[in-house]
């Protein structure tokens, strides 16, 4: 672990849970991310899958249950906790820490609807997804927030009709949905229609995903972040309580900015740890191979190289603290005063860091690699993968910064 005593404001107990995650990370998350990645989507979903074991020996560390309540412990305390737990995930795989971060999203909207029944019905643990990308509405989703965005947009792929005392779903979203194929349970980001003569809002359900008419893609292969299960999931009429609607169309624009919030801090977090992974593997490849006669380590160009990679990461990890520091107090999320509304441009601006910092650190690694960089013997060019999917990963870096511009 780089410097670990420059993070000189965390307490014992934050340190210790720190070094808790970190093990996690190297005996559990690394190697099996690595033998993951090297299977197809449909064997790393299969029964029998280490994917499960990630999940079961996360679940026995028993962190979960602090994201579940975060009542429990004083606000700052939990945001420098939740940067921590991430970058250490993201330092162990990437697209594991995706899995496990996104499986967490139902049980976070039931603690923070409020309501018991919820609570108790999507707990920790219970696998779940974050379902708001659709087959036509991607870089577009988060303009839901403006009142011209059904004339303007077209047609949503997915609609929840309120008829009596449900809401009935119809469609699908993307193929693109974290643990989609697998996932138990949906924080549902939908078009509402309230029932009038089309949708007229957009809202948060949360779903129970073992209801009829739920089906689940197959799981998609792909470029990087292999270990993380996506797909669609699809609703032919599904019957939802009126209650499960955790986020109503008049609050969604604070709600969306508030789950918005969370999810690009969290990316934050977790890309500095994929950069960390990258910096930490080049370091101690060139103290070992020898060129010209001496490690590489020695030479000028690599030397610039390890220090540029340092740099970025300190700067990115700098940031993705001030951001969780700052929404700690101004998120409701995290249970600060009402009224207050999230720094999201911020969160925003620490994710893009974040990716492009773990991008350009994993290219660089792998030019320190030489060959083997490109080598499948080596683990660099896993990194390099990984990385390059953030930068598309929860809203693209240009979507993103456009849509974070309108706050300056
Ligand atoms: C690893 C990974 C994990 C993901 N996890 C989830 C998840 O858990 N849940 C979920 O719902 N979704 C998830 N997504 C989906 C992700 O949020 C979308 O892929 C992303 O928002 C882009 O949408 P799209 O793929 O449809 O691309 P498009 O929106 O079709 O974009 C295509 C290109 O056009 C550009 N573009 C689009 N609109 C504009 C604009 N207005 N101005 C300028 N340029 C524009 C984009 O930047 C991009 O380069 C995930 C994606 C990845 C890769």
């Amino acid at each position: 672990m780089i410097h670990p005593d420059f993070d000189c404001e965390l307490s014992e107990e934050e340190r210790a849970v720190r070094d808790m995650v970190h093990r996690f990370a190297e005996e559990v998350m690394r190697p099996i991310g690595r033998r993951l990645d090297r299977l197809s989507a449909e064997e790393v979903i299969a029964p029998g899958s280490e994917l499960w074991d990630v999940h079961r020996k996360w679940d026995e560390l028993g962190i979960r249950s602090l994201a579940a309540d975060p009542s429990a412990i004083p606000p700052e305390q939990l945001a420098r906790m939740t940067c921590i737990i991430g970058e250490e995930l993201g330092w162990g795989d990437a697209g594991l820490a995706v899995s496990l971060g996104a499986g967490d999203f139902p049980s976070m909207m039931a603690q923070v609807s409020q309501k018991p029944e919820l609570i108790a019905a999507f707990p920790p643990g219970m696998l779940g997804c974050w379902a708001i990308t659709e087959p036509d509405h991607g870089g577009d989703i988060t303009e839901y927030v403006k009142p011209d965005a059904f004339t303007r947009l077209g047609k949503p792929n997915c609609v929840a009709k309120r008829e009596g005392d449900f809401y009935v779903i119809r469609g699908q979203k993307a193929a693109w949905v974290s643990n989609g194929p697998v996932a138990r349970a949906a924080a549902l980001y939908t078009s509402l229609d309230d029932g009038g003569n089309g949708p007229d809002g957009f809202g948060v359900l949360l779903v129970d995903l073992s209801l009829a008419g739920v089906t689940h893609g197959k799981p998609l292969e792909k470029l990087g972040q292999r270990s993380l299960p996506q797909g669609e999931v699809f609703f032919d009429e599904v019957r939802v309580p009126l209650s499960h609607l955790v986020i109503a169309a008049a609050d969604y624009p604070v709600g969306a900015d508030l789950t918005l919030c969370m999810a690009n801090s969290n990316m934050g977090a977790v890309f500095v740890g994929c950069a960390r992974a990258s910096y930490e593997m080049a370091l101690e490849y060139a103290r070992q191979r020898v060129q010209g006669g001496t490690p590489i380590i020695n030479h000028q160009a690599i030397k610039l190289k390890l220090f540029e990679m340092f740099r970025k990461i300190e700067a990115a990890r700098s940031l993705n603290r001030r951001v969780w520091l700052y929404n700690a107090k101004y998120n409701s999320f995290f249970g600060a005063q009402p009224g207050y509304l999230p720094g999201l441009h911020y969160a925003i601006a620490s994710k893009v860091t974040s990716t492009q910092t773990a991008y350009e650190v994993a290219t660089e690694a792998l030019q320190v690699f030489g060959g083997n960089g490109l080598s499948y013997e080596y683990p660099v060019e896993k990194q390099l993968r990984d990385a390059r999917a953030s930068l598309i990963e929860d809203g693209t870096t240009e979507v993103l910064s456009l849509f974070a511009a309108e706050r300056l």
